[in-house]
């Protein structure tokens, strides 16, 4: 029998239109798809809670399609290349197949990976492999209106492959169980609202693209309205890799009005953070500007310590953040309006380091993506390649009712839910139990700008 191929899985869950599957299927060769779960590789980027409970359903739904096509999920934990060779020689495997990845953690494991296995890399979770999306001279894009522009010339791309057909091996390789990996929380419970928001996996991503078919002839206005589900809340599907961009992009063929347009540049913005994060490796882990790396941020563990809990828990006083982190902490996501107003309050209202709120977000959420939640920080904050001014301050008081977020502040923040839309954005009689304003817009304001004078001057 010709020896078995390894499919080496990481956030590319699916089987429809994964060249990985699709290209070991094509050699004919029986085939072992094999997820590890290398916790140490990532170190300090270990996946964080949100994500761990995706990953459980995640494996669980593609175990079940593999095995109603005659295969099966091997699953294992360690160091990926040490995992893999292991696999390999078991199923007396020399070639691997897998998806691109352009974390630097996995980078660097694929490197590894080469040195032990046959490692075949495809392109697929994005539009366009970051290094085909070139300026004229030659070099990777760093601003997004010029990126996209790019992109869209290579549009469409390739054609979506079909589901693989799978052969098994004679014998598989031993397995961990998924159940021992402990990835669900348990005490306490906290993912009750996951459960309600979320269907995981291929299957169920397909629905929700079938459902968001029929309204994003919608979706210029209705996405930034956070009171009505207006978006497609693809972005954990897609971070996962349970649904291919590239399918989405064909299922959108023929779709020409405003909506749909404005819906395709969204998917372009997550190909430019892959982009900037193949360039900047280091993107999530420091202000791209120099400067911004001086600023004078309080210290959330010291005189900043009772904002850094108030905007963790929900509690600043300011209804629009305040729904925003509850909605966060209940369900994994933030609509994304409300995620640029709530990381602008953390950074400018209580001037605390764009970074502790991006590892607040890459815990809690199901779709913390390292270089979609780095270049959309580092825009907000204004440190970015590609950067909105730091001095340009959202007042939250403002964006809420010019939103029309007032349903969804009663939905999250229940204790203002018999308020009047006049007066929920920022009620001036606050019932039992919902905070005063952590902090006031005008002094928060001046308190950020001087900040940034100071460094702007070399102070
Ligand atoms: C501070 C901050 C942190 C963020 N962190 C993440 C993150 O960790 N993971 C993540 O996927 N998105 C992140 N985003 C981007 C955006 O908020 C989410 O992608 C979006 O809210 C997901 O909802 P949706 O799928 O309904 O989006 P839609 O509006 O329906 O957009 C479709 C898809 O396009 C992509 N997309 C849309 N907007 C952006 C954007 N600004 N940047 C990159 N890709 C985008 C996503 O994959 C999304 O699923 C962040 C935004 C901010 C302001």
């Amino acid at each position: 029998m010709t020896a078995p191929i390894l499919v080496w899985l990481r956030r590319d869950l699916r089987l429809a239109d994964q060249p990985a599957f699709h290209a070991a299927a094509a050699s004919g060769a029986p085939m072992v798809p094999v997820y590890v779960l290398d916790d140490d590789g990532a170190g300090d980027r270990a996946l964080g809670g949100a994500s761990r409970w995706w990953l459980h359903h995640s494996l669980t739904a593609l175990d079940v399609d593999l095995r109603r096509a005659g295969s099966r999920l091997i699953l294992r934990r360690g160091g990926a290349a040490r995992e893999l060779a292991a696999v390999a020689k078991e199923a007396g495997a020399r070639e691997i197949h897998a998806i691109v990845h352009y974390e630097p953690w996995w980078r660097k494991a694929e490197g590894e990976v080469a040195k032990v296995l046959n490692l075949h890399l495809h392109d697929g979770n994005y539009l366009a492999p970051p290094a085909s999306v070139l300026t004229g001279g030659g070099t990777p894009f760093r601003i997004f209106t010029p990126f996209w522009r790019a992109l869209e010339q290579e549009m469409p791309p390739p054609e979506p492959l079909t589901r693989p057909k799978l052969t098994a091996p004679a014998t598989w390789p031993d397995s961990a169980r998924l159940e021992d990996w402990n990835l669900l929380p348990t005490a306490p419970d906290w993912a009750g609202g996951f459960r309600k928001a979320w269907r995981v996996g291929e299957h169920s991503a397909q629905d929700r693209l079938d459902e968001f078919l029929d309204r994003v002839g919608d979706y210029e206005t209705a996405r930034n309205l956070p009171s009505i589900d207006g978006s497609s809340r693809f972005s954990p599907h897609l971070h996962w890799g349970e649904l291919s961009p590239r399918h989405v992009w064909h299922a959108l063929s023929g779709k020409r009005g405003i909506g749909a347009q404005s819906f395709r540049r969204e998917l372009g913005w997550r190909d430019f953070a892959q982009g900037i994060v193949a360039q900047f490796p280091r993107y999530g882990e420091e202000s791209f500007r120099e400067e911004h790396r001086r600023l004078p941020w309080r210290d959330p563990r010291g005189e900043a310590k009772g904002d850094w809990a108030a905007w963790r828990q929900g509690r600043t006083g300011y209804p629009i953040v305040d729904a925003g982190m509850r909605q966060l902490w209940a369900t994994g996501w933030m609509h994304n309006r409300v995620r640029m107003i709530a990381a602008s309050f953390l950074i400018k209202h209580l001037l605390i380091d764009w970074r502790h709120g991006e590892r607040w977000f890459w815990d809690t959420l199901v779709d913390a993506d390292y270089g979609n939640n780095a270049v959309n920080w580092q825009w907000v904050s204004g440190s970015g390649v590609d950067a909105s001014l730091f001095s340009r301050i959202m007042a939250p008081l403002v964006q809420s009712p010019k939103f029309q977020a007032a349903n969804y502040i009663r939905e999250w923040v229940p204790e203002l839910a018999g308020l009047s839309d006049d007066d929920i954005h920022d009620p001036v009689f606050r019932p039992t139990g919902y905070p005063a304003p952590i902090v006031g817009h005008r002094e928060a304001r001046e308190r950020a700008l001087a900040a940034y004078a100071q460094v702007k001057s070399g102070a």
